[in-house]
């Protein structure tokens, strides 16, 4: 079984109405004449069949809203606090409307229910019981308008929060801006203590992201961050930013997105100029500052803004991901090792954080 470290998709049904609950391929049939989304969104990767056929039984579902500096037009974006709150709010609503109108997805928000649906995964289980959990992730801490109101969203079910996204947040400097945590940061890494939410520092600054390393004392992760070592920029972690999560036991996801697994792709260049192979090069690049296989996972981030145009070649849809298994068995990876990185290792933070 897969765990998916990073997926926007409530996000993509508020935003573009898909229907993730169809195959993937009816999405993009759906939308070839939606040029907006097309252009937005690229070619569609997930749907129900596709979690299932490719074994993905929990994924981290973000809220995220987007920030009317960054958004195109005719995409709702926000400008203020509250209307961040009520972009998430939308978003979290799909989320419950998932778990409450389909069998097949349940909202994980504690070690019960990440119990059941691990269990319709065990051996034996009648592949029609195999259920897909959604652990809710923050994309950019915007929505939360004061830090004591995390409480509030923790009784929603919020259990893993990223503080900032590109230009930044009024909690942190993003991976765009530059910029350290602000007090009012700092005091949101207090609040998520209390409650030992993960935090996630994908899209963090470097500086943001190291101070947080020093005051977090909750489960460390970076939902969908590759290294810069690989590619340049910002967007992707400093070996600093790597060895800091480390250190902190944390976990690292890995995304198979070309422009961030081959310096210089970009949109449109050949899909199959990248491949599972470097899918797996990248995990390697963390085993090897680790000096283990504990430490590194997959955020795929698909549909988060590309398509399939822009994944590896071997990579069409979500149902597609056991490839990469195959890449680090290619790569002289032990069953067990593998097991850890498609799935295990953010188990082990779930286990680590969940109440
Ligand atoms: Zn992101």
């Amino acid at each position: 079984m897969i765990v998916d470290g990073h997926e926007d998709i409530a996000y993509n049904v508020v935003t573009f109405g898909r229907d993730y609950t169809r195959p993937a391929q009816d999405t993009r049939a759906a939308e070839a004449d939606n040029a907006q989304a097309r252009v937005a969104m690229g070619d569609c990767m997930l749907g129900l069949p596709e979690w299932l056929k490719g074994n993905v039984g929990v994924i981290f579902a973000t809220l995220f809203a987007m920030p009317a500096h960054r958004a195109e037009t005719g995409i709702a974006a926000y400008t203020t606090p509250q209307e961040a709150d009520a972009q998430a709010m939308e978003q979290l609503d799909v989320y419950g409307r998932l778990a409450d109108e389909n069998p097949r997805f349940t909202w994980v928000r504690d070690q019960k229910e990440l119990d059941a649906v691990l269990a319709t995964w065990k051996d034996g289980v009648p592949e029609e019981k195999r259920q897909i959990g959604l652990v809710v992730l923050m994309e950019g801490a915007d929505p939360i308008i004061r830090p004591q109101d995390l409480e509030r969203w923790y009784e929603r079910g919020l259990r893993i929060v990223g503080p900032s996204w590109l230009a930044g947040t009024r909690y942190a400097g993003g991976d765009a801006s530059g910029g350290p945590l602000t007090d009012d940061g700092i005091q949101l890494l207090r609040m998520m203590m209390d409650f030992n939410l993960v935090l996630d520092v994908s899209h963090l600054s470097e500086q943001a992201c190291l101070q947080a390393m020093d005051r977090y004392d909750g489960p460390v992760i970076a939902s969908h961050s590759n290294p810069r070592k690989l590619v340049s920029g910002n967007r992707q972690l400093s070996d600093d930013m790597i060895k800091a999560v480390l250190e902190r036991d944390g976990v690292m996801g890995i995304l198979p997105i070309n422009s961030m697994l081959k310096e210089g792709w970009r949109r449109g260049d050949r899909k199959d100029a990248v491949t599972v192979a470097d899918v797996a090069g990248a995990m390697d690049y963390v085993c090897q500052l680790a000096g283990d296989a504990q430490h590194v996972a997959l955020g795929t981030d698909f549909d988060g803004g590309f398509g399939a145009e822009s994944a590896p070649a071997e990579l069409s849809t979500i149902a597609d991901l056991p490839k990469v298994a195959i890449a680090l068995k290619a790569r002289g990876y032990a069953e067990a090792d593998i097991e850890a990185i498609m799935g295990g290792n953010w188990l082990r933070i779930l286990r680590r954080a969940l109440p």
